[in-house]
């Protein structure tokens, strides 16, 4: 067979002869030219027209000579990739709907405006979501107001948990997702029973610590009374008792936290009020330099004097705790200092110290409830029950508030709490 471009090349020749032969006969070499010319081009126009026809009518390739059948072969080529590349498109999103349908949690695709593109099957059920509100924005069918203002936000790794809609007594964790272009992915997850087994872990721990309270005080009680007649006790049970007495005071001191954290899980938020901040570090300082006459040295850098929308006795236990670990865990010629100040529009409290320092691979489990560094790190804190941490972290999430902490082996450490904007009242002496 010949080549396209060959097969159009002797097409023109024979067109060429063909005028020659035609001015031969007529004389009129100009006009014969001419007509061949018109010819091609008509010929041309003929298989432009049956390309348009095809591809707006589909049916049959179209067959023509020259360069003509090549352009016609191209296109079915290319027609039929694009069919089947469809075909396998469409079989992929049907299997990525059959999958998102079958899935447990509610998927909802919104769109620039918020509004309601797709939803599965899962939406429906837990959202209370119909095919008609496909289109409406989802802050009008969820109107809770925490709802509303998660909606607004933009952090992708942020959840909230809200009432559902339909389901009695259901609770859904909800988060939202960006993807595409001015697209988000709403995922709502029941997590009634998670949330139902936390309840009764809490509550677990904290009837149990109440329990332990009272043998405890009993315990603690005659402990004191044999304190008192220390010259009567022989020596040999004079150890065993402080012993005893200091695993009591170990004990009454997780029993504490225990009750402190359950509180703080518990939810149940205390009225925000405005909170003196110097006056709270100036009295938590009094008491923490209280503790120890060996202790490092303590000093209070006012460098604003704004004060916090909070609660006080949370915000007293978490910078409590703070304090008296940089005293506890710094040695005697140490130094601790405690520096309110201005950052970002919001405010800083840092608690910096030249104790032992922290390895890294500690940093990110310290506010584990029970962890400590203690096991593996020679020296003090040997009373800790590592329950410390965990209550500040619990505090400044409550309190909108996040906790930095740098620290390097061998020089110190620093535990920054950033209080955002909405949380802080500067005193308008504060003019930076
Ligand atoms: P603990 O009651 O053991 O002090 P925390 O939760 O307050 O419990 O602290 C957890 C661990 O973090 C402690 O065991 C201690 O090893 C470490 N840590 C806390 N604060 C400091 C600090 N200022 N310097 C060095 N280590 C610290």
């Amino acid at each position: 067979m010949l080549s396209p471009w060959r097969s159009e090349f002797y097409w023109l020749i024979w067109l060429l002869f063909f005028g020659i032969f035609l001015g031969k006969l007529s004389g009129m070499y100009f006009a014969a030219l001419w007509l061949c010319s018109l010819i091609y081009l008509a010929r041309n126009i003929y298989h432009i027209n049956r390309i348009v026809l095809w591809l707006r009518s589909g049916g049959k390739v179209p067959q023509g000579g020259g360069i003509w059948e090549e352009i016609y072969y191209l296109i079915f080529r290319l027609k039929r990739r694009n069919k089947s590349r469809k075909k396998r498109l469409l079989a992929m999103l049907e299997r990525f709907r059959t999958a998102t349908t079958a899935l447990p949690d509610a998927t909802v695709v919104l769109g620039p405006r918020d509004e309601i593109d797709w939803f599965n099957d899962a939406a429906e059920r837990l959202l209370g979501l119909r095919k008609s509100d496909i289109g409406q924005q989802i802050g009008n069918l969820l109107r809770q107001p925490k709802f509303v203002e998660f909606l607004r936000g933009t952090d992708a790794s942020a959840t909230i948990t809200i009432a559902s809609p339909i389901m009695d007594k259901a609770q859904l964790e909800i988060r939202i997702v960006p993807y595409g272009e001015n697209l988000r992915l709403l995922v709502a997850q029941d997590v009634t029973h998670i949330r139902f087994m936390e309840r009764v872990r809490s509550d677990f721990v904290a009837n149990v610590s109440h329990e332990l309270r009272t043998p405890l005080t009993v315990l603690k009680g005659y402990l004191e009374t044999l304190e008192d007649a220390d010259q009567d006790i022989p020596e040999r049970y004079r150890k065993v008792f402080r012993h005893m007495e200091e695993h009591t005071a170990r004990m009454q001191k997780l029993i504490d936290g225990l009750l402190s954290l359950t509180k703080l899980e518990s939810g149940t938020l205390a009225p925000y009020k405005l909170v003196d901040c110097p006056g709270l570090l100036l009295s938590v300082c009094n008491e923490a330099q209280l503790l120890k006459p060996d202790q490092a040295s303590l000093e209070l850098i006012l460098e604003t004097h704004a004060d916090l929308y909070g609660v006080e006795s949370e915000l007293r236990s978490a910078f409590s705790n703070l304090v008296v670990n940089a005293l506890k865990y710094t040695p005697g010629d140490g130094k601790v200092q405690v520096r309110w100040r201005r950052e970002n529009g919001g405010a800083v409290l840092e608690v910096e110290d030249t104790g032992p320092g922290i390895a890294s691979e500690h940093l990110p489990r310290l506010t584990e409830r029970f962890y400590r560094v203690e096991p593996g790190r020679a020296g003090g804190g040997k009373d800790g029950v590592g329950l410390g941490l965990a209550i500040v972290k619990h505090v400044l999430t409550r309190h909108e508030a996040e906790l930095k902490i740098v620290s390097t082996v061998g020089k110190g450490s620093c535990f920054g709490c950033r209080f955002p904007e909405k949380r802080v009242l500067f005193d308008v002496d504060d003019s930076k």
